[in-house]
């Protein structure tokens, strides 16, 4: 197992640690809806890549359907 030489002080582990942080992402508008979407992947929202659907989204949740 290696063993570490030297202590990492607290101000070395923060400065190394100051470029942790996340960055916000680039996201497109959807051509289809308008909506915020990660570019080169399925819009979320309305199924649409490249101005068509490939993932069918359901119209609406029928929630008496379930309860019956
Ligand atoms: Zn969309």
């Amino acid at each position: 197992m290696a063993v570490q030489q030297n202590r990492v002080t607290r101000s070395r582990r923060n400065m190394r640690r100051a470029h942790d942080a996340l960055v916000a992402s680039n996201p497109n508008e959807c051509s289809s809806c308008g909506e915020l979407k990660r570019p080169h992947h399925v819009c979320p929202s309305c199924g649409h890549y490249a101005d068509r659907e490939v993932v069918a989204q359901a119209t609406e949740i029928d929630l008496e359907d379930d309860a019956a």
